[in-house]
């Protein structure tokens, strides 16, 4: 049965929080014994001392990573039996769930009824898909000459390392982890200094599971931890999901060490375009604020645009406004609360600073524009300026929080161009009962996902995603994600 929210805060008071890293199959401090407070952003109290690793810490788990790759432990189990302990894997993930969650929830501020319902489930999902998926696939003959037999294989890369952000912590682990261990690598997750706790909590859970020794191991610790890993000669893969200026460091880092394989998932400043045909304007409004306050606006998705056609403007307006009332921020431990805190104060003071921004330029201020109850935590009323430019600085950068930019336009051309004005091309949307209209525009727009009358759909682990441009390479999820954890390898027999 669900929990209420003194049976959250209850469970909250009892639960012993592990800090330290997982290297090599067991839980170790930092060698220089260093840690750092892990911090509540809902009311400030600490929750935790997490191991800082360093380079020795990076050392220690490549090298157990690299010999137990080489082990064939797991790299050479048959790809049946490698999916049925992935399997328990998910199964121990769902059966620790409500512990995992509030874990995620207290340590970067999400709702439980989020945390539950979607973080969780989703990453056990996507444990048990690639866990399904792995003994189902195969290699290809090659059509070459009747005098060869020509095979196309796919083997595992070898040691991975998954660096991740702190938004949807568990979940955006998962999507590298899920997909790299089905293929058979030895995987290091670096969890955001952010939000460390679940990352770490899994690792037991993983060796519960039977996954071999230095399979799966997690380093908690800074961006310095990030970067030794990529540019470790050691690290065969860098598997990334963060912000685009970090991405391209990484891409420096693999450069200046043995040019491992980077996968980049990063930012974006997704176009979310009403058109003047649009069937339900109310539904598309009620969508629209979903699409930029869940999460507290901390997703890489996040509908942080909305392009409106001139003439249904005023109806949508009154609508989102309406439908913003009931983002507004509470406790996250409360399952009634659909919008929680700010992940820390570094990110509060970047969003409030472009909050700020918005109302210098001259954006009309449409809700929201300020601080929710300052004393209890980190939280931000949900918030919506009306653009009279497309160039103003809230239309234009990643704010990564409750901060929505509505621009108005005229024709299709016209929001197809604005919405393609950007450096970013994770996700777009658009509203309109024309199926052609639908498909035309769907076509024209430069993201990786394109969403039509709906938006964030897709839980599905069968869609790719990623992004065009500067929003990255690669994709997570889907059947796709496996070419990022495997080489391609041609055998030529002579007969
Ligand atoms: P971030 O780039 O600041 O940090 C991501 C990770 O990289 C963290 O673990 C961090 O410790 C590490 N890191 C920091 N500096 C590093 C360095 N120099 N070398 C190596 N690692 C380093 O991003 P964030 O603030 O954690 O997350 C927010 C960003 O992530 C947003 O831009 C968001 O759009 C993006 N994101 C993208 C996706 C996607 O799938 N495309 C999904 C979620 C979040």
């Amino acid at each position: 049965m669900a929990r209420t929210h003194a049976q959250w805060k209850q469970f909250a008071a009892e639960l012993n929080i592990e800090g330290r890293a997982f290297i090599n199959g067991a839980y170790t401090s930092a060698a220089d014994g260093k840690t750092f407070d892990c911090i509540n952003p809902a009311n400030g109290q600490k929750l935790a001392d997490i191991a800082w690793c360093g380079e020795a810490e990076v050392d220690a788990a490549v090298k157990a990573a690299r010999a137990a790759f080489d082990s064939g432990a797991w790299s050479e189990l048959a790809p049946l039996a490698r999916g049925k302990i992935l399997k328990r894997f998910a199964a121990l993930i769902r059966e620790h769930g409500d512990e995992l969650a509030l874990l995620e929830t207290l340590d970067m501020g999400k709702p439980i009824g989020d945390s539950t319902t979607v973080d969780v489930p989703g990453a056990a999902y996507c444990v048990e898909w690639f866990a399904e998926a792995i003994d189902k696939i195969g290699g290809e003959v090659a059509p070459v000459d009747p005098k060869l037999v020509g095979l196309v294989t796919r083997e595992a890369i070898g040691v991975v390392a998954a660096v991740v952000p702190w938004n949807f912590p568990i979940l955006m682990a998962s999507w590298k982890f899920g997909p790299a261990l089905a293929a058979g690598n030895a995987v290091i997750v670096k969890p955001s200094e952010k939000s460390p706790l679940t990352a770490i909590r899994l690792a037991q859970l993983a060796k519960d599971a039977g996954i071999p020794d230095g399979i799966f191991q997690v380093l908690p610790g800074a961006g310095e931890v990030g970067k030794a890993l990529a540019l470790h000669m050691d690290v065969d893969c860098l598997a990334f999901t963060g912000s685009t200026g970090v991405g391209k460091l990484i891409a420096g880092y693999a450069a200046q060490s043995n040019l491992k394989r980077v996968w980049l998932e990063l930012g974006g400043k997704s176009p979310n375009i009403v058109l003047e045909d649009c069937a339900d304007i109310a539904k598309a409004a009620r969508t629209a604020a979903g699409g930029i306050f869940f999460n507290m606006g901390e997703m890489c998705t996040a509908g942080s645009r909305v392009l409106v056609h001139r003439k249904v403007k005023e109806q949508f307006l009154a609508e989102f406004k309406q439908a913003a009332q009931g983002w507004y921020p509470g406790d996250p431990l409360d399952p009634a609360t659909s919008m929680g805190a700010i992940v820390d104060k570094i990110q509060y003071d970047k969003v409030l600073s472009y909050v700020d921004k918005g109302i210098s330029e001259g954006a009309g201020l449409i809700c929201g524009g300020k601080a929710a109850h300052t004393d209890k935590g980190l939280f931000i009323e949900p918030t919506a300026f009306d653009c009279q430019r497309p160039d103003m600085t809230t239309c234009r950068e990643e704010i990564f929080g409750p901060v929505l930019s509505v621009i108005t336009f005229d024709t299709i051309d016209e929001a197809v161009r604005i919405a393609n004005d950007t450096e970013y091309g994770l996700a777009a949307a658009v509203w309109t009962s024309n199926v052609s209209t639908a498909h035309q525009v769907a076509r024209r727009l430069r993201a990786g996902t394109v969403w039509v009358n709906c938006y964030d759909e897709g839980g599905d682990m069968n869609f790719p995603f990623g992004g065009f441009k500067q929003s990255g390479n690669g994709r997570d999820k889907s059947l796709h994600a496996l070419e990022k954890y495997t080489e391609l390898k041609s055998t030529l027999i002579k007969l």
